[in-house]
């Protein structure tokens, strides 16, 4: 009779002559999960989400690009050519390393021709204004995947040598959040922000150059490449007699993402000139007509190379995609249909004390409004609701159980406060 295998209930393992899984009641766990969690509980680690980093990228279940876009259309309002790019992105990613691991069922499907082949890595490039989801949606695909994941401003990196963090940083980070597990940090994703920054900052090569620029990119092309870079564990510079860890980042997802701000009048000039080259249209008439969301979509590897990155690093980028700045309605939805919706969560605060709030339809189209006037995208929403509900929220402890507020447009215009309407009959209406 097959032997009941012991496996472990937060990364789902099983117990193995190099993994030991201990039993207690009804539940199990591995060695690598419950020393995660003693780290925690004793303060030496604070990435409770890492719990179960351990799990294998399971080898049969690469979602199909539609399902992963299934699962960013829950957490994620709109962005439709991001979702579909990225998921297939990351679908062929997940499938180019399940390709190159023995026996796994993409393995065994190819002809020796075709195994010769060699599967480029896909990074991604998203170029979208701030708040419009590039980091959300970095995140959500990583918790899909259920593989590390790491977040890293391209600010802060420079050249090796100077002030600042040296790149193999974004490189441990991600591995910090594996809980130093090397393996799963290969196969992980880091999304790096604000990369439009690292662009050199005059299109004029030859007259200004911005080193600084050129050399960050230099130094970040060789991770998102592929290298085996040493990683100091504990980060800051590395010196001799530390010992190092190594990381190949063959297999590291980079997702990188920055607003591109002027990025638009390189592609309407590019444009334009097409324009005139096959229509009567002049210049002017051809890019006065672009709108800004639909011009960025018509970006061309060349514009990015005006834009003040080298031919090298764009060529490591060859998916690029572009978010748009949400509509209000699209606003609108956020608060009100994602997952873990801001309305919903202050609705839930609330229904904790046993209260119900409500939001009208216009109070939600003014919350919009005022948001999109703050040009930082959803961003300003929590800000602007946070800020309103702060009153409200201090008083919520005395409003009497079973009533309801009512927040109003008036409301979020400060013109007056939520309308209480208390359970009982007869005392509807009351300010609260
Ligand atoms: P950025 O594009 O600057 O990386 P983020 O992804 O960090 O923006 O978004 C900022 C905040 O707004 C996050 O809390 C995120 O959940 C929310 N958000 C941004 N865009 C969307 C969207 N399209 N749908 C739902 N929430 C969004």
């Amino acid at each position: 009779m097959a032997k009941h295998q012991l496996r472990c209930e937060f990364c789902g393992r099983e117990a193995s002559s190099t993994l030991k899984v201990l039993q207690g009641g009804n539940s199990s766990i591995c060695k690598d999960c419950a020393t995660v969690i003693s780290n925690i509980f004793s303060g030496k680690s604070s990435v409770a989400g890492s719990v179960g980093a351990n799990a294998p990228l399971e080898l049969e279940k690469v979602p199909f690009p539609s399902e992963i876009k299934a699962i960013l259309d829950d957490y994620c309002i709109g962005q439709e050519d991001a979702k579909r790019t990225l998921s297939v992105a990351v679908h062929n990613h997940y499938k180019r390393i399940l390709s190159e691991r023995q026996g796994s069922k993409y393995a065994d499907k190819l002809s020796d021709a075709l195994s010769n082949v060699e599967l480029e890595k896909t990074n991604v490039l998203l170029i979208g204004p701030t708040g419009s989801g590039k980091t959300l949606l970095a995140k959500t695909l990583a918790r899909v995947l259920n593989v590390p994941f790491a977040i890293s401003d391209a600010t802060t990196v420079t050249e090796a040598g100077y002030v600042g963090e040296d790149v193999e940083n974004i490189v441990l980070r991600l591995v910090q959040n594996a809980d130093y597990n090397i393996e799963r940090a290969q196969i992980g994703i880091i999304y790096i922000d604000e990369i439009d920054k690292v662009g050199r900052k005059t299109e004029n090569v030859s007259i200004t150059r911005d080193v600084s620029g050129e050399g960050v990119q230099q130094a970040l092309l060789k991770i998102l490449e592929g290298t085996v870079c040493s990683v100091p564990p504990q980060g800051g510079r590395k010196h001799p007699h530390q010992e190092l860890l190594q990381v190949d980042t063959r297999n590291i997802l980079f997702i990188c993402g920055g607003a591109f701000v002027g990025l638009e009048k390189i592609i309407q000039r590019r444009v334009g000139h097409r324009a005139m080259g096959f229509t009567n249209q002049s210049t002017e008439e051809a890019a006065g007509e672009a709108k800004p969301p639909s011009v960025y979509k018509q970006v061309e590897p060349e514009d990015l190379i005006t834009f003040g990155f080298i031919p090298e690093f764009v060529g490591r980028l060859p998916m690029v995609t572009v978010l748009e700045e949400l509509t209000e309605e699209q606003m609108v939805e956020v608060m009100t249909s994602t997952r873990n919706a801001l309305t919903l969560q202050y609705e839930k605060l609330f229904a904790l004390d046993g209260l119900s709030l409500r939001f009208t339809p216009e109070s939600l189209k003014t919350l919009a409004a005022q948001a999109l006037e703050k040009g930082t995208g959803v961003r300003a929403l929590r800000g602007i609701l946070e800020r309103m509900m702060m009153n409200t929220m201090y008083e919520l402890p005395s409003f009497p159980e079973g009533s309801t507020l009512m927040i109003t447009s008036d409301v979020v215009r400060g013109k007056s406060r939520p309308v209480l309407i208390k359970k009982k009959k007869g005392k509807t209406g009351t300010e609260a």
